[in-house]
Parts: structure tokens; C-alpha cells; sequence
């Protein structure tokens, strides 16, 4: 846990020496893997210390682990948050916020423009006896007039995947603070790098780790970061037992006991350990993968067989602005539609670098027909509430030597 203060380093340096400003076994230049599941302690007492949280320390590797907690403290810094909670993936941080902080009869305000997944789990939570409100959140007066007494918490991505709307981040999290009301921001699509949530008033923050953190594709993550912005004495439901720390560890403490103990969504210290090491990277890799992302998406947009582009980078884009203002770039996802006549599956087909995989912030470049995949189950009606045409491809963009990149896509639009 950080006290807020403004970092000493840079964004990669501190990510690549964070680990050592504690003493690592033996010199380690790498948090090491720690398999073990149980600490054992010489003095009983000490055992029961850590239990009843009067002394810092490990009990068993469900509720937390040194590998998992070196990732967790480099995202705290990344995030220049208060504490971070990892899961074993993104989706298993975003379910934790409804395992740990939701009850019957709760209201949710989330934005209508969303992760497939996340969406699929509203309506789970829906049919559990919490209200979800799906708004347009690019405008702050959807998300008040959706406000009721019940509200619990507001819920948007950055950049949504994969129509790439902005949420109008600031005003909510004005609004939000105004109304005592926690702010929940998925930071996913623009990663830490690219901006950081507490910055407009974000309480909590959802980063996938298997994205753009990680960057390779090898390993599941997800984490809850709190920015130690919001005022937990504002929170209804936050047990006795945890009411005896001080407030701004109400949250973390509710959460890694209500989820972490009580749904067990761990995440292993092998998995902590390859995303520690992708981390490493991210600055270099965003840098790249932003920088291919806009010349494709200009290339797309110039080309006449392209129905429509949609990339927070081109001056066309609603909060191309709004983007400018808030984000290091403009990301590395876009999406984009083909004239009628062009068959999406046959253009998919004759790419020969970008790869139809379902992934995102990958190093290599990835593609998928969204209608016919990620959001099938939802059906044609939601689809298009949210925006999404029949023939979108999202374009997950990976840090190819541009030319390669951009040839691929102008060969396949050709043939
Ligand atoms: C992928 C993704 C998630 C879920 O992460 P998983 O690790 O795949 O569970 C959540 N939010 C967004 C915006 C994502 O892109």
C-alpha cells in the first residue's frame, strides 16, 4: 500500500525496480514463484496474529500469496492507487465487486456500452434481485437521471469494447463524489499507461490483467485497485468486522474476505509471475501498438470499401477530444465495418498476419467478427442498442513493423 504521493520514477522504471524496495530471497532480480499454499509460523501466537489482521503476514494461499502480492503493489503504483486485490481473471475482479459489495435490492447505473462478458454478468446479477440501469454514459445527465436512492455504485469502461465509445468520465465522477456514490471505472482498454481512473474520481478500478498488462497472451488475470478516493463511511454494507480498520481500508478488507475468501477467484503466483513479466514491457509495447492503431485506422478510413471507422484517434470520433484530453493515446483497439457486399469472413480469411483470435493488447495483431462471436448471444436487438453492425471487426492492434501491418490489411481489402 502507497500513501498517494506523486512517484518517485517514471511509469517503467518503476514497474522494473518496484520489487526491490523490498529485499528480495537471495538477490532475486524476479519476485520469485512462491508455490507453497500454507505459512507456517515458529510462535502460535504469531499465527493467530495475522488471522485476527493485527500483524501483516500470509495464511493461506487462497486469500494471498508474496509472488501475488509483489503484482498486486506494482499495480498500486501503476494505478498510483491505495491497495490492489488480484483475481484469477478479469471477469473473477468484476464479479467480486458483486459478490463483496452488492445485495438484494440494489441499484447498479452501468454503461450500456460494454465487455460482452460484463454485460452477460448484469443480467446475471439481475436475476439475483439487483436493478442494473444500462445507460449511455458518453452524456453525465443519462447516468443522473438513472440515479435512484438505491444506486450503490456507477460502472463504465474507459474506451468500450469494441465500438469504442468514452464514457464522460469527469462529470461522473463528479456526480459520483457529489452523491457519496462509488465510481467504478474498467481501465482495461486504455491499461494504467494510457490513464488512470483516480485522476477523475474513480473509487475502484478493473484492470484485465490478461490484456494489455500482461501483453503476451499467456496468462489469466484481473485486479481491483482502490484509489483511495472514495469515502467507505458512505458505503451501506460494509460488515462490523471491517468497520474496525481505518476507512480507507474498509473496501480492500471487505472485498479480499467477502470475494477473495468466500468465492475463492485466485490468482496463482505462476500466473502473477508472467504477468509481472509482460508488465515490464507495457510502456514499449502501448507506444507501438497506439502508434500502429492510428495509421490503420486512417488507412481503413481513406479506403473506400470501409463503411465506417471507429477509433478514438480519427477527428471523426464523437469524444476524439474528450480522448485527447484525458488519455497518453489513443489505444490500441479499433473496429470497422465493410461495405455491403464484402463478406467479413472472407476478408478475415485473407489476412495473413492479423490472426482471428478472441484476445486483447496481444502482441500480435488480432481480429474477430464481433455480431458473429463475442456478441452472438445477445442477440441481434442488443447488438445494435449497443451499436454493434453485423459485420464489425474489432482490430486488437500488435506491435507488427507497421508496413507488414499495414500491407496485410491493404491486400486483403484488394483481394
Ligand atoms: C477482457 C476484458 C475483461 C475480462 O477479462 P478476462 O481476464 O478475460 O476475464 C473485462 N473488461 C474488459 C474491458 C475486457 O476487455
Amino acid at each position: 500500500m502507497n500513501e498517494n504521493h506523486k512517484p518517485q520514477y517514471g511509469f517503467t522504471t518503476t514497474i522494473l525496480h518496484g520489487d526491490r524496495q523490498k529485499p528480495i530471497e537471495h538477490g532475486s532480480l524476479h519476485k520469485p514463484i512462491h508455490t507453497s499454499v500454507a505459512f507456517g509460523y515458529k510462535d502460535a501466537r504469531e499465527l493467530a496474529a495475522v488471522f485476527q489482521g493485527r500483524q501483516p503476514g500470509y495464511r493461506y494461499g487462497r486469500q494471498g500469496n508474496p509472488t501475488v502480492s509483489a503484482l498486486e503493489d506494482k499495480i498500486t503504483k501503476m494505478e498510483n492507487g491505495y491497495g490492489t486485490i488480484c483475481f484469477s481473471t478479469g471477469m473473477a475482479a468484476i464479479g467480486a465487486v458483486a459478490q463483496a459489495l452488492l445485495r438484494e435490492g440494489d441499484h447498479v447505473v452501468s454503461s450500456a456500452f460494454l465487455f460482452g462478458n460484463t454485460n452477460s454478468l448484469w443480467q446475471t446479477v439481475g436475476a439475483q434481485g439487483v436493478t442494473v440501469s444500462m445507460v449511455d454514459a458518453t452524456e453525465v445527465a443519462n447516468v443522473e437521471a438513472a440515479l435512484t436512492p438505491a444506486t450503490r455504485l456507477v460502472f463504465v469502461e474507459t474506451i468500450a469494447n469494441p465500438r469504442t465509445q468514452i464514457a464522460d468520465l469527469a462529470r461522473i465522477g463528479t456526480l459520483c463524489r457529489e452523491r457519496g456514490i462509488l465510481f467504478i471505472v474498467d481501465n482495461t482498454m486504455t491499461s494504467p499507461y494510457l490513464f488512470q481512473p483516480r485522476a477523475v474520481g474513480a473509487g475502484l478500478v478493473v484492470n484485465a490483467l490478461t490484456k494489455s498488462i500482461a501483453g503476451h497472451g499467456i496468462a489469466l488475470g484481473g485486479s481491483l485497485t482502490d484509489t483511495g478516493v472514495y469515502d467507505w463511511t458512505r458505503y451501506p454494507h460494509i460488515a462490523e468486522n471491517y468497520r474496525k480498520f481505518p476507512p480507507v481500508q474498509w473496501g480492500m478488507a471487505q472485498i479480499r474476505a467477502k470475494a477473495l475468501r468466500d468465492f475463492g477467484g485466485t490468482l496463482g503466483p505462476e500466473a502473477a509471475h508472467h504477468i509481472a513479466v509482460g508488465a515490464e514491457t507495457m510502456a514499449l509495447r502501448l507506444e507501438r501498438e497506439c502508434s500502429n492503431a492510428l495509421s490503420l485506422a486512417e488507412m481503413l478510413d481513406a479506403d473506400e470499401r470501409v463503411a465506417a471507422v471507429h477509433y478514438p484517434g480519427l477527428k471523426s470520433h464523437p469524444q476524439h477530444a474528450l480522448a485527447g484530453e484525458l488519455f497518453r493515446a489513443y489505444g490500441s483497439l479499433l473496429s470497422f465495418e465493410l461495405k455491403d457486399g464484402i463478406d467479413c469472413f472472407d476478408f478475415l480469411n485473407r489476412l495473413r498476419l492479423a490472426i482471428p483470435a478472441s484476445n486483447l493488447g496481444d502482441t500480435r495483431t488480432l481480429v474477430i467478427p464481433v455480431a458473429h462471436t463475442i456478441f452472438y448471444e445477445m442477440g441481434p436487438e442488443r447488438r445494435a442498442s449497443m451499436g454493434i453492425a453485423e459485420s464489425l471487426i474489432r482490430v486488437s492492434v500488435g506491435i507488427e513493423d507497421n508496413a507488414d501491418l499495414l500491407e496485410d490489411f491493404r491486400q486483403a481489402l484488394a483481394g
